[in-house]
């Protein structure tokens, strides 16, 4: 059983007041304490006697993740917070507000190994992955000091969910459970690069969670040279996962598509596109490039973005384009952990 207290899903907490001789009303008092007045520390569940508060402190720690720094919010209030847990790995998490309601994105991992080409997160590898605990601290953090949960969770940070696939999983029921955070199935969203059996393992865990698939290209030649990840699973076996996902549990899944100029953005590749998803239930999101230093990719022109847009409209499939947001602030994935690893790189060279 875990022993963090945020890895602990209501029926953990029964058994873990059964087993410490408290009684079972204690453990309501006890998600009360975390999840409602979202308490720092067990001293100050104060409805608790003293003994139950030392017992916790010592059998069921509060994980935290300390703020090294956040970027300072722009006219369009996205904020994105560098988190450092207590070995001192930092991860990115994104406070994202839109009409009245607020997405936050989160990250599974330190770093990720699957090395998209344009993905900052992946330049530097993989350094762990994220315990459960700690991605639902990313959460706890941020409503601490935002004072208010977010409405939506995306896992869409640094790291490939899959591959955390355990921690990814228990965290996302942490926050959908209604006594823990109680974000609803529909407004937690998944997003994975293409890692199969991921796909294939959710569609049997009877969660309605949503799910995002990164495809990026319209075939396998142009999709391998972006993501190494379709060398192991290429575009056929990963739609008909993807097909097999929306059979089993009646989720349409959103593809996403970073258009990257001259590369993959022109009408050509709109048709392929088109023919690759046109008899399937999909959804499709187009993502501008944001520029990263790394990736000499650019990004397309407005007008180039609109015509592809354009196309997929017209035949039919729904299609949306993620507006440009956090631009300042490194807003793409990685890029602010990305700039103060190499910072302090920098730093220790020059000593
Ligand atoms: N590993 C998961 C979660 C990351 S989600 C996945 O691959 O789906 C983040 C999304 O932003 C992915 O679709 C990713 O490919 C995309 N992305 C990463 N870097 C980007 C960049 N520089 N410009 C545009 N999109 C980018």
């Amino acid at each position: 059983m875990p022993t963090s207290a945020y890895a602990m899903l209501p029926e953990d907490w029964s058994t873990f007041c059964k087993n410490a001789g408290f009684p079972a009303f204690r453990s309501k008092q006890i998600l009360l304490g975390l999840y409602k007045d979202r308490i720092r520390d067990w001293s100050e569940l104060t409805t608790l006697p003293a003994a139950m508060r030392e017992k916790l402190t010592k059998d069921a720690p509060l994980t935290t993740l300390r703020e090294v720094t956040r970027t300072p919010s722009g006219t369009d209030g996205v904020t994105k917070f560098l988190l450092e847990a207590d070995d001192g790995e930092q991860i990115e998490t994104v406070w994202i507000p839109a009409d009245g309601r607020v997405t936050q994105c989160i990250s599974s991992q330190v770093g990720c190994d699957m090395h998209c080409a344009f993905c900052a997160s992946g330049q530097l590898g993989c350094v762990r992955s994220l315990s459960a605990e700690e991605i639902v601290a990313e959460v706890m953090v941020l409503a601490r000091e935002m004072g208010q949960y977010p409405n939506n969770i995306v896992v869409m940070g640094m790291g490939e969910p899959f591959v955390n696939y355990d921690a990814v999983l228990r965290a996302l029921r942490i926050l959908n459970c209604q006594q823990g955070i109680n974000i609803g199935a529909r407004h937690i969203t998944l997003s994975t690069c293409g890692i199969v059996p991921g796909i294939q393992r959710l569609a049997e865990e009877g969660v309605q969670f949503e799910l995002s698939v990164s495809l990026h290209a319209p075939n396998d030649v142009l999709r391998s040279q972006l993501m190494p990840v379709n060398r192991r699973w290429n575009i056929a076996a990963l739609l008909s996962a993807c097909d097999a996902y929306t059979a089993a549990t009646g989720r349409i899944i959103t593809y996403e598509y970073t258009l990257v100029k001259h590369f993959n953005d022109r009408p050509t590749h709109a048709a392929e596109l088109i023919r690759l998803l046109r008899n399937r239930k999909a959804r499709v999101n187009l993502i501008p490039l944001s520029p990263v230093a790394e990736f000499d990719g650019e990004t397309p022109s407005h007008a180039d973005c609109l015509v592809f847009l354009d196309a997929l409209l017209k035949a039919g499939i729904h299609t949306t384009m993620r507006r440009s947001r956090g631009k300042q602030a490194d807003a793409a994935c990685g890029q602010l952990r990305l700039r103060k690893v190499k910072e302090t790189e920098n730093g220790s060279q020059k000593q």
